[in-house]
C-alpha cells in the first residue's frame, strides 16, 4: 500500500476549510494537514451572528464548529491569526503574512468572502465612524453589541436575508429599527414578489420602519467624524441614528487564486469535483464557482450546506477519489417565529405556486420552469421543504393545481402512482 505523506495546506479556517481538513482525515489521509485562518478564532458558524448570538442568547464558545481537542485528535495543525498572502504553484509553496513559506503537496482554498462595501461618496469616511458596521465575523458582532441597548436607533442598509435577520434580532433587543432597501422590494434577487411582500408585511407589523426603493446617498457625522448621526436617502429624507449596519452582499475572496493564475469568474472556477484549473488545488464554499448539476448553470452559493458538501468533494479529490458535488442547494433564514427553508435555485422560474396563504405565517412558494419544480421557499413548512428537496433532482413535470390544493396530500404529489 502506498503511504501518503504529503502536506495538505488549507487556506481559510471557516465552515468550508474546517470541513475540508476533517474530511481529509476521515477519508484516510495520512499526510500532515495544516489549516490557516486569518481570524483569531477557531473555526465557527456564521449563521448565529445575525440571529441568536447577535441577540446575546448564546455564548461565543457555542459557535465553535469543533472543540480545540478535535483538531488535536485529528492531527490537524490549526494556524490562526495568519493570512496567506501568496501561492507559488511552481515551487508548491504558500507564503504567510509574516514572510514564512510553507511547502504543500496539495492545496485547498476555502477563503470565503468579505462584505460588499457601501459605495457612497463618503463611504470611507463612514467606515471610520465608530457606529458603522458590516457583519461577517465574531469581531463585527462584538463591536455591534456594544451599541445594542434598548431604545437605540438602528438603521440597516440592505433588505437581504442578513439585513432582515438583524432587524428581527434588534427588535427583540428593543432597538428602534429602520431598514433601507434600494430595490423596489426586499429579497428581490432571491425570491418571488409574493414572498417579498410577505416579509415586508411581517417586518412592518413587528414595528420595523421598512423603506423600499430607497437608496442611501450619504451620511451626517458628529464633530470629528466619531459617529454617524444620520443616514441621508435618495428621497431627500434623513434618518437620525445611533448605529448603522450594512448588509448589501458579499465579494468572494479570489485575489489569492487569481494572482496564482487560477481561473476565476465570480469565484474560483471549479468542476463538480471541486477541482480548480490546477490538479493539486481544490476550492470550496463561498469562494468557489461550480456547475450545479440540477440547473445546469454555473453558480457560486453562499450557504453552510454548500460549503460542507463541496468541501467533502474537495477532500475526496485531493485523495484521488471522484465524489461529485451534486447535492440539492438549500439554505435557511430565521426571522421572528418564522423558519424559512429554501431548496433549489429559483432563477429562471416562469410560474410561482403558493400552497397556503401568505396572509398567515405558514406557506410554501413553489417555483416552476416549464412545469418542472426548480425551487421552493417554505415558511414554517418543513414537510413541503423536504418534499421539494427530494423532488428537485428528478426535474419531472408537476401539476401546479395539485401543489396549490392543500387538500391534496404531499405524498400523492411526490409519488403520483402510490
Ligand atoms: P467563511 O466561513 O467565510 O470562511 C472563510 C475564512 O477564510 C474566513 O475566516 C476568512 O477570514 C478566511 N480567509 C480568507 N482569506 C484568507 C487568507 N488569504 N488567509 C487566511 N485566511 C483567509 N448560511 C446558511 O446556510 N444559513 C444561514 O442562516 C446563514 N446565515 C448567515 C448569517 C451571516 C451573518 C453570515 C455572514 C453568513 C450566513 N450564512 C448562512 C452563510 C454561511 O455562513 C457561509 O456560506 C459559510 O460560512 C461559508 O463558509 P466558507 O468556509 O466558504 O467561508
Amino acid at each position: 500500500m502506498q503511504v501518503q505523506q504529503e502536506t495538505y495546506c488549507i487556506v481559510g479556517a471557516g465552515q468550508g476549510g474546517c470541513e475540508l481538513a476533517l474530511s481529509l482525515r476521515q477519508q484516510g489521509c495520512t499526510g500532515a494537514i495544516v489549516l490557516f485562518g486569518d481570524e483569531g478564532h477557531p473555526p465557527y458558524q456564521r449563521p448565529p451572528l445575525s440571529k441568536a448570538y447577535l441577540k446575546g442568547e448564546v455564548q461565543e464558545t457555542s459557535l465553535r464548529l469543533r472543540q480545540p481537542a478535535a483538531y488535536e485528535r485529528a492531527s490537524i495543525e490549526l494556524v490562526l491569526d495568519t493570512r496567506v498572502t501568496h501561492i507559488d504553484r511552481q515551487t508548491k509553496t504558500i507564503v504567510l503574512a509574516n514572510g514564512i513559506e510553507r511547502a504543500y503537496g496539495k492545496l485547498g482554498l476555502a477563503t470565503g468572502g468579505r462584505p460588499r462595501r457601501l459605495a457612497t461618496p463618503d463611504g470611507e469616511r463612514a467606515e471610520r465612524a465608530g457606529n458603522f458596521h458590516y457583519l461577517r465575523t465574531i469581531d463585527d458582532v462584538r463591536s455591534i453589541r456594544t451599541h445594542f441597548a434598548p431604545g437605540r436607533r438602528l438603521v440597516i442598509i440592505g433588505g437581504g436575508y442578513v439585513g432582515l435577520e438583524v432587524a428581527a434580532a434588534a427588535l427583540a433587543c428593543n432597538l428602534s429599527v429602520t431598514v433601507l432597501e434600494a430595490l423596489p422590494r426586499v429579497l428581490a434577487r432571491v425570491t418571488a414578489p409574493e414572498v417579498s411582500s410577505f416579509y415586508e408585511r411581517v417586518h412592518r407589523e413587528a414595528g420595523v420602519d421598512l423603506r423600499t426603493a430607497t437608496e442611501v446617498r450619504g451620511f451626517e457625522f458628529s464633530p470629528g467624524d466619531e459617529a454617524i448621526t444620520a443616514v441621508c436617502c435618495s428621497d431627500g429624507s434623513s434618518i437620525a441614528t445611533d448605529l448603522v449596519i450594512v448588509g448589501i452582499g458579499l465579494v468572494p475572496n479570489t485575489e489569492l487564486a487569481q494572482a496564482a493564475g487560477l481561473a476565476v469568474d465570480n469565484g474560483i472556477v471549479v468542476d463538480e469535483y471541486a477541482r480548480t484549473s490546477d490538479p493539486d488545488i481544490v476550492a470550496a464554499g463561498d469562494c468557489a464557482n461550480y456547475p450545479d448539476a440540477i440547473s445546469g448553470r454555473r453558480v457560486r452559493l453562499e450557504s453552510v450546506p454548500n460549503a460542507i458538501e463541496q468541501a467533502r468533494s474537495a477532500a475526496a479529490s485531493l485523495m484521488g477519489v471522484q465524489r461529485p458535488h451534486a447535492a440539492v442547494p438549500w439554505f435557511w433564514s430565521d426571522q421572528y417565529d418564522l423558519k424559512l427553508q429554501i431548496a433549489g435555485l429559483s432563477g429562471g422560474y416562469d410560474q410561482v405556486v403558493l400552497r397556503g396563504s401568505t396572509g398567515g405565517r405558514s406557506f410554501a412558494a413553489f417555483y416552476l420552469q416549464e412545469q418542472r419544480l426548480i425551487a421552493c421557499d417554505a415558511v414554517n413548512r418543513p414537510q413541503e421543504f423536504m418534499m421539494a428537496k427530494r423532488l428537485l433532482p428528478c426535474r419531472r413535470r408537476i401539476d401546479a393545481a395539485l401543489l396549490a390544493d392543500e387538500s391534496v396530500p404531499l405524498k400523492s404529489i411526490e409519488s403520483p402512482a402510490a
